[in-house]
């Protein structure tokens, strides 16, 4: 097991541990399909748009008909509605009323929009010629060309990604399937919202907050009541686990405490990968496998989990579906100076703002306690201070992750 490892050592044993993993696929209708992980390239089974079509609703014409800034009118021959497949062609001076993504007849080659025209009875008249033969003419294959890759391997499926699916005629498709999680919480001291507290005891706000983030990755987890402080209790509830679960996150428990189990549990039970990283919150941070799960021991600290469950569980959760386009971070400046003593990648929490002329500025919250959770609701972001770093001066620029809305800020500091 290694041991006050650097974070990005971490990261990257996270991922070679995803990675030893199985994928499976499954293949979901398009409505569930948001947030999931293609499983497989995509080509284009046709053109798209897969027929010429019109951009505006308006009169197919041909160009020639026209005369250069002097009024034309032109015979109704017709009329294409979207949907419609009736032909015409195209007879010297005359016109077809299109509707926008209807096809355009044969040999008419441009489409005027309708606020540009006069109609009388079965004559259009057309104030002037347009500046280009094609205008509002969509082409066949402008989009992409059949046979085209649309979607890569390892994308995000989003709500254009799907629409290229569906614009594909797809109805269903292949997904990397989505790990099972179960979440644990333990302390004696914790009880569950809802039931009265008794001297000592805390409420357990870790359990809903782990479940909110996963449902953020779009995971729906599993979790009970807190388990005590209890070695085989600890043992017997995640053995179960690790025989049904592809992920088993913990808080709470990992530091050097007398009741905190778990590093000795994954060294009988399981096989420790590390335990303690150079990063802060998040110092005693275990990761192994245990059964045929693998196991991710977050601390208990809620801001501690807030920050690792980010750092840690979600490069986790993204390399265990194949996932290849993950956020990277933004660069922002500060705008107050922040001394420390260096040596650990610190997580911080700021509020970031966009200002009038584009530039990001995080302003750091100073209630850094990592069990000040009231705190960590005014925040917004999450910014960095590498390793070496223990002086940062207002304006210096700083990597930065926002977890809510960035806000509209003033220009300058
Ligand atoms: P531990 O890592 O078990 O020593 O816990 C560190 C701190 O986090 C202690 O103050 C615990 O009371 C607190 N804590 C642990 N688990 C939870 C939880 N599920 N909800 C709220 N606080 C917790
Ligand atoms: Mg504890």
């Amino acid at each position: 097991m290694q041991t006050m490892i650097s974070f990005q050592h971490a990261v990257d044993l996270v991922i070679d541990a995803a990675n030893r993993r199985e994928r499976a696929v499954e293949t979901v209708g398009l409505a569930r399909a948001s947030g999931r992980v293609l499983a497989q390239d995509i080509f284009s089974p046709l053109p798209l748009p897969p027929f010429r079509n019109s951009a505006v609703d308006g009169f197919a014409i041909r160009w020639d008909d026209l005369v250069d800034d002097m009024p034309t009118e032109l015979h109704l021959a017709g009329e294409q509605f979207a949907g419609a497949s009736g032909a015409f062609s195209a007879q010297p001076g005359t016109c077809v009323l299109v509707t926008t993504g209807a096809p355009i007849p044969e040999g008419f080659d441009t489409v005027v929009m309708r606020e540009h025209t006069e109609r009388d009875g079965a004559g259009i008249r057309f104030h002037r010629r347009p500046a280009r033969v094609g205008e509002f003419v969509r082409s066949v294959g402008e989009d992409a060309a059949m046979g085209e890759c649309l979607l890569s391997a390892g994308s995000t499926l989003n709500a254009a990604r799907i629409g290229v699916a569906a614009a594909c005629g797809l109805d269903r498709i292949a997904v990397i399937t989505r790990p099972t999680v179960a979440v644990f919480t333990l302390g004696d001291e914790l009880q569950q919202p809802g039931n009265p507290l008794c001297p000592g005891q805390i409420y357990d706000s870790n359990r809903p907050m782990l479940q909110a983030l996963l449902a953020e990755c779009g995971i729906e987890s599993v979790s009970w009541p807190a388990l005590p402080d209890d070695p085989n209790r600890l043992k017997a509830a995640l053995m179960d686990a690790a025989e049904a679960f592809d992920l088993i996150i913990t808080c709470g428990g990992v530091s050097a405490g007398d009741k905190d189990f778990l590093p000795t549990l994954l060294r009988d039970a399981g096989k420790p990968i590390f335990w303690k990283i150079r990063m802060k919150p998040g110092m005693p941070v275990l990761f192994g496998e245990l059964g045929r799960s693998v196991y991710l021991g977050l601390p208990g600290n809620p801001v501690s989990v807030l920050a690792t469950f980010r750092q840690l569980a979600r490069p986790l959760l993204d390399a265990m579906q194949s996932r290849s386009d993950v956020a990277l971070p933004m660069r922002a400046k500060l705008r107050a100076p922040v001394s420390r003593s260096a040596g650990r990648r610190e997580y911080r929490r700021g509020t970031l703002e966009v200002g009038m002329d584009g530039q990001l500025w995080v302003t750091p919250d100073p209630a850094d306690g990592s069990h000040r959770l009231v705190a960590a609701t005014r925040n917004n972001a999450l910014w960095v201070m590498d390793e070496q770093d223990a002086e940062l001066s207002a304006g210096d620029v700083v990597d930065t992750e926002a977890f809510a809305h960035i806000l509209r800020g003033t220009a300058a500091p």
